[in-house]
This record gives C-alpha cells, structure tokens and sequence, in this order.
C-alpha cells in the first residue's frame, strides 16, 4: 500500500514540480494532511462512502498544494498562544487546486469519486461536471 501511495504521490510532485512532503498510513478510517509536519497521513480502509484511496491522496494533495501556493493555512496567534486557521480548508481556493489535481490525474474529473467528497465540494464541482454524471 505505502508504495502504491509514494509511486502516485512521487508523480503528481513532478508534474506539479514541487517537493515531495511526508508520507504515513495510519490506523484512522479518515486521511489528512498536516500542514505542521508537512504531512500527508492516509488511510487504507475502503468504504464505499468514502473517495477511493486513490482519490483520498488527490485530496490531500490538493491541501498540499493549497499550503504551498497561499502560504500556511494556519498562523500562530501570539496573544492565544494558539494556531488561527486562515484559510479555509475546503474553500475555492482548495477546491481549484483539487480540480486542477483531479483533471491532471483522471484525464476527466467526473472520474473522481465525487459522492465520496464533502457536500461543500461536490457543489463547487457541478458547474465544471457532465451534466448527466451522478
Ligand atoms: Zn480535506
């Protein structure tokens, strides 16, 4: 599993020319990127709500690209002593990036196992969609 991840995540870097960030499969049901530890953390179980495994890692490597291109997505508040989230991190911003990632990997994005995906994003997605996908 973990070189099946680091083989697509090694390509979509040289595509998008940027660093490789860190690669872990935990023992969650979720997947996720850190932008603290320039981490992307994935699962390995498979569900049927859920993006496909291979769609989970475009998903976090769109919150990837999304730190790299508007900074980091969190800045740390002097007078709380706590971390301000500044973007937000499923917004336009990330959802462009996502779809720039899905539209390099699929070659067509209704590919993307979009049921699987936040509400929020399958929204943003449909103007760009075939009109007749699901
Ligand atoms: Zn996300």
């Amino acid at each position: 599993m973990i070189e099946t991840y680091q083989a697509q995540l090694d390509l979509l870097c040289e595509v998008f020319n940027v660093e490789k960030p860190n690669l872990i499969i935990w023992n969650r049901n979720h997947s996720a990127y850190s932008s603290l530890t320039n981490t992307i953390n994935m699962r390995t179980r498979i569900s049927p709500f859920q993006l496909t495994l291979e769609d989970s890692l475009l998903h976090e490597f769109a919150h990837y690209l999304t730190r790299r291109i508007s900074g980091n997505e969190y800045q740390f508040d002097y007078f709380t002593g706590r971390r301000r989230r500044q973007v937000s991190p499923h917004g336009k911003e990330f959802f462009n990036n996502l779809l720039k990632v899905i539209a390099v990997w699929h070659d067509n994005i209704d590919k993307y196992s979009w049921s699987g995906e936040y509400k929020r994003i399958q929204q943003y997605a449909k103007p760009f969609r075939n009109q007749n996908a699901t």
